[in-house]
């Protein structure tokens, strides 16, 4: 039987008595509206931990001024069955009121690995998501937290965040999982018209191309960021936000490609903005 939990107080009292009887916790944080991707972090998490909890909260922190906090897909009645089908245990389901009752007095401001990729134009966006995610550690307290490598930067900025202020915690990173086509899944793919819908798998088809370029041999990283910028011209009616390449997870300029590398870009449709990555190891 899941549980949904809505205050800090009840998850905290149940995570303490969970630790104490010797279980071990695995945590997917999440903002709802589950698809394929969320589910596969959560099996993941079933399968390494003897009890899963998930939680479910649209952070208002890490939304710019401009961005889809008040459109941002919402259904907690289905999220809720999907997560028990999947052996969820818990769900922290806490309000914004219940997260934040008063100003913060204290707030993380990311210092690295945020000055590239989204956070270049997302200001703030990695300080809010460090913020509540240290909430929420504190709050759960898990053995082991899922990220899914859609989300690179994201991962990257948590392993600092773990890192800087000695979290007990083991990072487990998913790979993205993906449409038949190809596209990324993502809660904003509902978002898309038709016909975006149709040219978006080719997102993922310029990374590919990428690789490839790679895998023949090229080693500048401006000229393969070059042939995905033309790629992606010549299929896609989106605005190209970033084509990006640097090493992961420290997020550090290249100029020559070499060991973990991540090969990133974010295009802007009418009302989706859509992010995708390959990260792969160069010899
Ligand atoms: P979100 O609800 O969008 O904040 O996502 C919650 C978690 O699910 C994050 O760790 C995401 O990286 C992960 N996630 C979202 N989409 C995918 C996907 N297509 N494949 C793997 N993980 C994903």
């Amino acid at each position: 039987m899941i549980t949904v939990i809505e205050t800090v107080k009840e998850m905290q009292n149940i995570s303490s008595k969970l630790i104490k009887s010797g279980e071990t916790i695995g945590y997917v944080p999440t903002m709802g509206y589950l698809h394929e991707g969320h589910l596969t972090l959560i099996k993941k998490a079933r399968k390494e931990n003897s009890k899963v909890i998930i939680s479910i909260f649209v952070n208002p922190l890490q939304f710019g001024p401009n961005e889809d906090y008040e459109t941002y897909p919402r259904n907690f009645a289905r999220d809720k069955k999907l997560a028990s089908e999947a052996g969820v245990d818990y769900i922290f389901y806490p309000s914004v009121q219940e997260m934040y009752p008063t100003e913060m007095t204290t707030n993380l401001t990311v210092t690295k690995r945020t000055d590239v990729l989204c956070g270049k134009n997302r200001i703030g966006h990695f300080d809010g998501v460090a913020t509540v995610l240290l909430k929420l550690f504190s709050i759960i307290r898990p053995n082991r937290v899922y990220f899914g490598l859609k989300d690179a930067q994201q991962v990257a900025v948590v392993d600092g965040l773990i890192q800087d202020f000695n979290l007990p915690i083991e990072l487990c990173p998913v790979e993205t999982v993906r449409e038949e086509d190809g596209l990324a899944k993502s809660s904003r793919n509902v978002y898309l018209t038709m016909a975006e819908r149709e040219e978006a798998p080719h997102l993922y088809k310029s990374l590919q191309e990428g690789v490839r370029l790679i895998e023949s041999g090229k080693r500048n990283p401006e000229v393969v960021i070059a042939a995905i910028n033309k790629y992606l011209k010549s299929n896609i009616s989106g605005e190209v936000e970033y084509v990006e390449i640097h090493s992961f997870p420290s997020l550090l300029p290249l100029r020559q490609l070499e060991g973990k590398i991540i090969i990133a870009l974010a295009v802007k449709y009418s009302k989706a903005r859509l992010i995708d990555n390959i990260i792969l190891n160069v010899t």
